[in-house]
């Protein structure tokens, strides 16, 4: 089990821990910083450091055994053993970037209130798609709204509510494809204001103007009843 430091902090950029296990080029720590592929967000990238040398971490993805988080490396050749301490630093760059764009992901979500069949974040440029039935979408309208929301420097609270809580409001999971993880007892609730309340396990901002300047780049038609926004950073 790895201890899941980004969901307590997701603005840590640096961890001291132990090695736990060591498997080739893939490296699992007692704690982590590095959010795990999931959700549409990437895996996070950066370095581990180990008595002055330091290496490449290129991609991290959830582990074969149930909570544990898989570090890749850039190379098999290391000399990493299960016990060192080690200290982890994020490519922060990239991974704020992805906290802007999951965030703003929240706010397009609340601006068009049908079910949402997929999704991507990148560190560029992002994609939601929905299942819009006889809904229109306007580009420049949604550009307009979602800025707005951006610019109400709403407050991101975390809060939790139980399993049998959640089966009671089935409408809170706004993702088709993407179920929250029951079994725990408890779910990871993101509240932002009365703009959005759902069940996530991404990376989150603390307060919206953190997103800065958006902009919808394009509406595809993905089918009759499927819709595929884009989003880009406009700064
Ligand atoms: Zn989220």
């Amino acid at each position: 089990m790895t201890e899941k430091v980004f969901y307590q902090d997701s603005y840590q950029q640096t961890l001291n821990t132990t090695i736990t296990a060591v498997q080739a080029d893939r490296i699992e720590f007692a704690a982590t910083i590095f959010y795990p592929l999931g959700g549409g967000q990437p895996g996070d990238q950066g370095t581990v450091s180990c008595n002055g040398s330091s290496l490449n971490i290129v991609d991290t993805r959830k582990g074969e055994t149930a909570d544990a988080i898989s570090h890749q490396l850039e190379s098999e050749t290391h000399e990493l053993q299960i016990g060192d301490e080690v200290t982890l630093k994020l490519d922060w760059e990239r991974r704020y970037k992805h906290m802007r764009m999951h965030t703003c992901m929240h706010l397009l979500g609340s601006l068009i209130p049908v079910p949402v069949t997929g999704g991507s974040v990148g560190a560029e440029k992002s994609r939601l798609d929905f299942d819009i039935g006889d809904n229109q979408l306007d580009k420049e309208d949604l550009t307009i709204r979602l800025n707005e929301l951006v610019q109400s420097e709403t407050t991101l609270a975390l809060e939790s509510i139980t399993d049998e809580e959640l089966d009671q409001n089935p409408s809170l999971v706004r993702t088709m494809s993407v179920q929250p993880p029951r079994g725990a007892g408890t779910i990871r609730m993101i509240r932002i204001g009365d703009i959005d309340y759902q069940p996530c396990g991404g990376t989150h901002l603390s307060n919206t103007s953190e997103i800065g300047p958006v902009r919808v780049s394009k509406i595809e038609n993905k089918g009759k009843r499927n819709r595929r926004v884009h989003l880009v950073f406009d700064d």
